[in-house]
């Protein structure tokens, strides 16, 4: 493949973001291509930040319930074993309830056969495990922290520059640049955007009883409470929490001290797990469903939540971006095969055809889900909660549900 000729920076790739999807991405393609006959894929990754350090005295307060599906992407990757020595928190079972009414339902990984249905990964733990690969791996070459400062996309392929002068090329440039993506806003990708109204509170918390290695979510009108289960060696008093509130509530909530947002937050969660004793520090995220209409053009490909963007209350925002990852690195795997161009629209098409329509469905079930269980008439409510009762009874469909969220 393209040699990085002395000066010039000549790529097969570029990845632009290594955060999850990006570092998973770049890992990915540059660990397949090793016994190409036309020699491995080169791979530039330009990441803006430093790399996350893992703290084992500290969780990180942003996490990912990582499905069965995405942790074999990370076994693939090489990585998942270094993931696991770290900290992962596998969950056994999951709680959802109706905070008005009695409707529950309950999935328990025992009944599908399962060791888990997935597990807790904080973000730091997961980036810093890829970075930890990606430096063994000498198709790879990292720039970080870089900013680029120029995109060319012409003929002859497509070039960035960045600050310091640093000029790279290639036939196909992946933007994992997140939400918010440079990129996506540069090359006038069109999107369909809408602000939920709604922020995300994030912490750990420490709670009286141990979390049994439930996650739990509690669906109140005015947004969804998360208590995600963490295990820090065999201790069980802790949760991530991902509290959505409509901004104002939100704001109200980041305003109060510890002991009252405690208070409030056992309130909030029924005492499922006792009292709240302790919040780490909070951060409130805005958020904002947004997809890119074309995920592609001629040499450049959006991946991840540059792509999508969706509301975290299925925590289903990052798997749905390593789903990207998988099936994107088999089309370009496919098109080397074959001795196609990787930036060539056909190629890159394939990917957008074989991926908008999850993402898209997995968006508008997340919508559905917040409508549904925004305040609502009675009889609204009353055949919500029936629904909920009813589902929880019938195992075949349960597990079948279960199965197709854990990729299965
Ligand atoms: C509160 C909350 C809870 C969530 N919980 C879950 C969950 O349980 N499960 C789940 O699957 N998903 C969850 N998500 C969604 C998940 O966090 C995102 O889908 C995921 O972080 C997207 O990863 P990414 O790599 O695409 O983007 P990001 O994580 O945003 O990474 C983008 C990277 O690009 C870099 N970058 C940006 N611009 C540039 C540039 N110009 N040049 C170079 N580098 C750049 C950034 O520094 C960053 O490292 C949650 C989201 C929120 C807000």
């Amino acid at each position: 493949m393209d040699k990085r000729s002395e000066g010039q920076n000549q790529y097969d790739i570029i990845v632009v973001g290594a955060g999850m999807v990006g570092a998973a991405m770049a890992c990915l393609l540059a660990r397949q291509s090793r016994d190409y006959q036309t020699g491995p894929l080169q791979i530039a990754l330009v990441e803006a930040r430093p790399t996350p350090e893992f703290n084992p005295h500290q969780f990180d307060p942003r996490v990912a319930a990582i499905t069965e599906k995405s942790r074999q992407l990370l076994v693939r990757c090489g990585v998942w074993d270094g993931v696991a020595a770290k900290r992962a928190s596998p969950y056994e079972a999951m709680e959802v309830w109706d905070a008005e009414g009695t409707g529950r339902i309950q999935f328990n990984c025992h009944d599908i056969h399962q060791p888990s249905l997935g597990h807790i990964v904080e973000n730091a733990v997961l980036v810093e495990s890829l970075m930890t690969e990606i430096a063994e791996l000498d198709n790879i070459d990292l720039y970080c922290p870089a900013v680029i400062v120029d995109y060319q996309n012409d003929k002859q392929g497509i070039s960035i520059q960045l600050e310091d002068g640093t000029p790279l090329s290639a036939n196909l440039l992946l933007a994992a640049d997140g939400a918010n993506s440079a990129i996506r806003q540069h090359f006038d990708f069109d999107t369909v955007e809408w602000d939920y109204g709604h922020q995300a509170i994030v912490s750990t918390i420490t709670t009286e009883q141990a979390n049994q290695k439930i996650a739990r979510q509690r669906f109140m009108p005015t947004g969804p409470l998360a208590l995600l289960p963490l295990n820090n060696e065999g201790d069980l008093q802790h949760c991530s929490i991902v509290w959505s509130q409509e901004t104002s509530e939100a704001e109200r909530l980041m305003g109060l001290d510890e002991d009252q947002f405690c208070a409030e937050l056992s309130l909030a969660s029924e005492y499922c797990l006792g009292q709240v004793l302790r919040v780490d520090k909070r951060f409130a995220i805005p958020l904002r469903q947004r997809h890119a209409k074309d995920y592609v053009m001629h040499r450049l490909a959006l991946i991840g939540d540059s792509a999508h963007s969706i509301h975290p209350l299925a925590g289903q925002g990052v798997n749905l971006g390593f789903a990207d990852v998988l099936v994107l690195a088999e089309e370009i795997d496919r098109a080397v095969k074959r001795g196609l161009d990787l930036g060539d629209l056909s190629v890159l098409k394939r990917y957008q055809r074989r991926r908008k329509p999850e993402n898209l469905a997995a968006m508008a079930a997340m919508e559905g889900f917040k409508r549904l269980f925004a305040a609502q008439p009675l009889a609204v409510r009353l055949l919500r909660n029936m629904g909920m009762s009813r589902l929880n009874q019938v195992a075949m469909v349960k597990n079948q549900l279960i199965k197709l969220a854990m990729g299965l």
